[in-house]
């Protein structure tokens, strides 16, 4: 199996960045990844105004996703995740769901242990891994690896775990992939700005969707599939997300806008990805006797439509 080092590492999703590899669809690819910090937090003595902020974020790749092109949608399989034996939490003053109260910087190393992170002496909690950043070049910016989107990018949906298979639209040919942020364990909010960040290895494997568009990002597990959008409030977010849910139920069974908008408010559950990073993100999840991919794909046009980071 053809393995990325952690060390190929991009700080934006750009289709100008150089292919750090090639694979073919249904093969399987290895990725190390650094932890959102880059590796840089050794203890909790260490003041985070020595963290270069410059190294944060990262993410492993990109790959070149062969057969990929323009409109097509990539399909990635998220078949293991690995996580490394301790993990990094920190709060950071004006971040965060209580950026506007007075609190001090402080870091705290989890260590993990089998299948739980160890959170203090006697608190512990079962960790499930997940990605928190991962996504491909948009079409024309250059996108910073803490940022999200249509390309999807810095989404920190806790649902991104083992076993998930994400849709993600692409703008440019080979799609250019890449991943990072894992978190060995996250609610839905991320409320601190961090979860348990921490490093590790992914197990991916991709096919590509010829000629078939996803607007948003995709994300389907055993009963559902979720569109994960963002915006720049949650309102917004929210409003995006019921938006796109009633477009593939009306896609999906040839409804009348008020039809699908009454059903959506029968089997559409709006969850909260983060409400932590530079745009709050929202899932719009429906069940899958509901909708299916003929619903979820859109026209590439409404993909491409939308305002640049
Ligand atoms: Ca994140």
């Amino acid at each position: 199996m053809k393995t990325v080092p952690k060390w190929k590492l991009i700080y934006s999703f750009s289709p100008r960045h150089k292919p750090a590899e090639y694979v073919k669809p249904g093969e399987r690819v290895r990725l190390e990844l650094e932890d959102a910090f880059g590796g840089q937090v050794k203890n909790e003595s260490m003041p985070l105004e020595k963290l270069d902020w410059t190294k944060v974020n990262g993410a492993t790749g990109p790959i070149f996703i062969e057969g990929a092109k323009r409109g097509d949608t990539l399909i990635v399989r998220v078949e293991e995740i690995k996580v490394a034996d301790k993990g990094v939490i920190a709060v950071v003053p004006k971040q965060g769901a209580l950026r506007d109260k007075p609190f001090k910087a402080r870091i705290k190393v989890v260590p993990i242990s089998g299948e739980y992170a160890m959170f203090e002496k006697g608190v512990k909690v079962k960790i499930r891994p997940m990605i928190g950043t991962i996504g491909v070049a948009p079409e024309f910016d250059e996108i910073p690896t803490g940022s999200l989107g249509k390309h999807g990018g810095n989404m920190d949906v806790k649902d991104v775990t083992c076993g998930a298979i994400l849709y993600l639209p692409v703008f440019v040919d080979g799609a250019l992939f890449a991943a990072g942020d894992l978190h060995a364990i996250q609610a839905d909010g991320e409320a601190c700005v961090s979860a348990v960040e921490v490093s590790g290895e992914l197990t991916l494997s991709f096919e590509v969707l010829k000629g078939k568009s996803v607007p948003w990002p995709v994300l389907e597990n055993e009963e559902s599939y979720a569109i994960l959008v963002c915006g720049d409030s949650l309102d917004e977010a929210c409003s995006l997300a019921v938006d796109e849910a009633v477009k593939a139920l009306m896609r999906e069974h040839n409804w009348s806008f008020e039809e699908a908008y009454m059903f959506a408010s029968l089997v559409v559950d709006l969850r909260i990805n983060q409400v932590v990073d530079p745009k709050k993100g929202v899932r719009a999840v429906i069940p899958k006797e509901f909708v299916s991919l003929k619903g979820l794909c859109g026209k590439f046009q409404d993909c491409i439509n939308f305002e640049a980071f």
